[in-house]
């Protein structure tokens, strides 16, 4: 049976830092992804902040990769956010950039499924080093101690013996209901997002957003545009396209 110090179920952004910062730490880790290649699965609005700790330390994305800022493909650094009050045919708009600014390093848009294969790209080079590394194509089916082992169990490869899990397979988490760690979620805990990515030329958001060519907006929503329903609605602006959502909870659809 093959051994590993840490196995990481689910390479999205939490599972492939917990890759990254394990092994360099020196521990041999092995990721299970359920998809056919990491970021196929990861889904995000999607702004990623990076946040001063009112106290503590905060493992920020550009501490878990150094070269973050200078190599990785996010789309435009945020630099204006603004929040929208409707009501009904009324708008009121309020600039919160100093709010957000306040409190963070930086927050960038990306889409997510291209940063995610340049995360693995980090993290399967650091893993490999030490033993570990990336499988793509594997659901970890179930867990099972056993004599003071930890067993893991996949649809597609033999078992595992692993010293340590961590359960990185999203808010939905599988294996976290699977050990009684979460309860079902009842629908009126639960939110539904429509999101649209659509194509717009560098320029013609430049423009339209009053941004330059380094500067990025994000548009917040609340009030009327959910008809009344708790939720809200965003626009983010990548480097040449725009994204679009609208979140409200499961049963309101
Ligand atoms: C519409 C939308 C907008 C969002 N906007 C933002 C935003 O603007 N900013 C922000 O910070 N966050 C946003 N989020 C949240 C964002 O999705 C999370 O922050 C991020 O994706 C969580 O990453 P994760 O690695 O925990 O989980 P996920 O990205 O969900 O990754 C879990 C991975 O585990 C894999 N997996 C699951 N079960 C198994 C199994 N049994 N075996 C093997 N693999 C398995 C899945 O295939 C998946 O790849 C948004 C989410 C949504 C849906």
């Amino acid at each position: 049976m093959e051994k590993y110090d840490v196995a990481i179920i689910g390479g999205g952004s939490a599972g492939l830092a917990a890759l990254k910062r394990l092994s360099t730490l020196g521990k041999q880790a092995i990721l299970f992804e359920a998809g056919s290649k990491t970021g196929a699965k990861n889904i995000s609005g999607g702004i990623l902040y990076s946040k001063k700790p009112k106290k503590g330390k905060v493992y920020n994305v550009e501490d878990i990769y150094e070269n973050f800022l200078q190599d990785a493909p996010f789309e435009r650094k945020i630099t204006k956010y603004i929040l929208h009050a409707t009501s009904k045919d009324k708008i009121f708009s309020i600039d919160l950039t100093a709010a957000h600014e306040y409190e963070a390093n930086f927050g960038c848009s990306v889409l997510m499924n291209k940063l995610n294969q340049w995360f693995s790209q980090q993290a399967g080079e650091a893993a490999q080093k030490h033993g570990g590394g990336i499988i793509t194509g594997v659901h970890v089916s179930a867990i099972r101690w056993e004599d003071g082992r930890t067993i893991i169990q996949t649809d597609e490869l033999e078992e595992i013996e692993v010293k340590a899990i961590i359960a990185a397979d999203g808010v939905n988490s599988e294996i976290a209901y699977m050990t009684g760690a979460r309860q079902k979620f009842s629908p009126n805990e639960l939110y539904q997002g429509v999101k649209v990515v659509a194509k717009l030329p560098e320029e013609i958001i430049n423009q339209r957003f009053s941004i330059g060519q380094d500067e990025g907006a994000a548009h917040l929503f609340a009030g009327d545009v959910t008809l009344n329903h708790i939720g809200g609605g965003f626009l983010y602006t990548n480097r040449d396209t725009c994204h679009w959502e609208l979140c409200t909870t499961w049963t309101r659809f």
